[in-house]
């Protein structure tokens, strides 16, 4: 049927229709129009951290890692050492795209299933004090863990060093307040719990460490001192920005703050994920990590116990009754995860455990 899967993914989601329709029109980089959008986006983004005061905003074309990878180029020196706290898939991108910027790079383990902890990090950075920056990644979407944010940047604070918070699958849904969490960037983008289109990233970047970053980077393209410069100047981005995402990422800012901003969004995304783990739980799934540590953003399950499961098969019969999963990143235990996020609510919930319990009974 020609209708659109909803998508049980941790990004590109389901977005509204109103979402979808601003994309029909076609902006001039250089217009003034445009220009108000970029400026209107660049504002709200700030208002959603309560960030006017400490921080500026810098959008950047690309995928969410790409901001990731200007971040790290931009915020550290290139005799900088990074320390990534460690308990998944995206923080061993982090760490990888540190190595590959040229910065040095070392990884502080934690179990997968477990959240990172702040006293070992504290411990850490007593006997090494050759760190410079921290990253963490306030949920690890890899299998969904929440991460304590807030005392890790306490710990930061007190000793001395900076942060850097991959906030990708959590800003707009989880609290995140500049006023009370001290950060020197915490990176998002479009395509996730703001519910626009994907194609671009976005940094918070203190405004106390901004002079310092001038030249950091070794890329013209990662550069997002160059680029926040350059759009104070001329209200413009540097290079061809991505002006469909622009325009939809506003109107699903429009509907974020109509539904009620960050507190209504982690409401409904909540609900969600409980009706998710409620429904699959009475089919017998089993979720992979202990409620206390699980975000409301993406849920690993242990694959069903059928015999000769493949992920493939079980997807192709998901996907035949109108939904799409997500294969799981674990590499020991076979699993696969079901994300809560999106323009979904509980509803799409229950139809989705309904299709997973029909896929099931379809395969044996
Ligand atoms: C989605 C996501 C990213 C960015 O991934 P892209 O594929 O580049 O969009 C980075 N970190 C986390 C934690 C994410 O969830």
């Amino acid at each position: 049927m020609d209708r659109d899967k909803i998508l049980l993914t941790p990004g590109p989601l389901t977005t509204t229709l109103r979402t979808k329709l601003a994309m029909l029109k076609d902006w001039g980089s250089w217009d003034a129009d445009f220009n108000a959008v970029t400026a209107r986006v660049r504002s709200s983004l700030l208002d959603i951290i309560h960030g006017a005061d400490s921080h500026v905003v810098v959008p950047l074309q690309g995928s969410g890692t790409f901001s990731v990878e200007a971040a790290i180029a931009t915020l550290v020196p290139r005799d900088g050492h990074v320390l990534v706290l460690d308990n998944g898939a995206y923080c061993k991108r982090a760490a990888k795209l540190t190595t590959l910027m040229g910065r040095e790079a070392t990884s502080l383990a934690f179990d997968e299933a477990e959240s990172v902890d702040p006293d070992a990090l504290d411990a850490y950075l007593q006997k090494d004090d050759s760190i410079t920056h921290v990253v963490l990644i306030h949920c690890e979407t890899g299998v969904g863990v929440l991460n304590p944010l807030q005392a890790v940047a306490d710990v930061c604070e007190r000793r001395g060093v900076g942060l850097i918070v991959d906030a990708m699958s959590s800003f707009a849904a989880l609290e995140i307040d500049a006023r009370k969490t001290r950060f020197d960037a915490l990176i998002a983008a479009s395509g996730k719990c703001l519910e626009g289109v994907p194609g671009m990233g976005f940094v918070f970047i203190r405004k106390q460490v901004l002079a310092a970053c001038e030249g950091q980077s070794q890329s013209l393209a990662m550069d997002l001192y160059d680029q926040y410069v350059y759009m104070e100047k001329t209200g413009q981005w540097r290079f061809t920005p991505p002006t469909h995402v622009v325009a939809a990422l506003a109107e699903a800012i429009a509907q974020f703050e109509e539904e009620g901003g960050q507190p209504a969004r982690l409401a409904r995304y909540t609900s969600n994920c409980q009706t998710l783990v409620q429904g699959m739980q009475a089919l017998g799934f089993q979720p992979f990590l202990e409620p206390a540590v699980q975000a409301p953003i993406i849920v690993t399950f242990h694959a069903p116990k059928v015999p000769g499961y493949v992920f493939k098969d079980f997807y192709a019969a998901v996907r035949e009754r109108g939904f799409l999963l997500y294969p799981g990143k674990l590499t020991q235990i076979e699993t696969f995860r079901v994300g809560c996020i999106g323009a979904i609510g509980s509803h799409e919930m229950q139809q989705a455990v309904h299709a997973i319990g029909l896929a099931l009974r379809a395969m044996g």
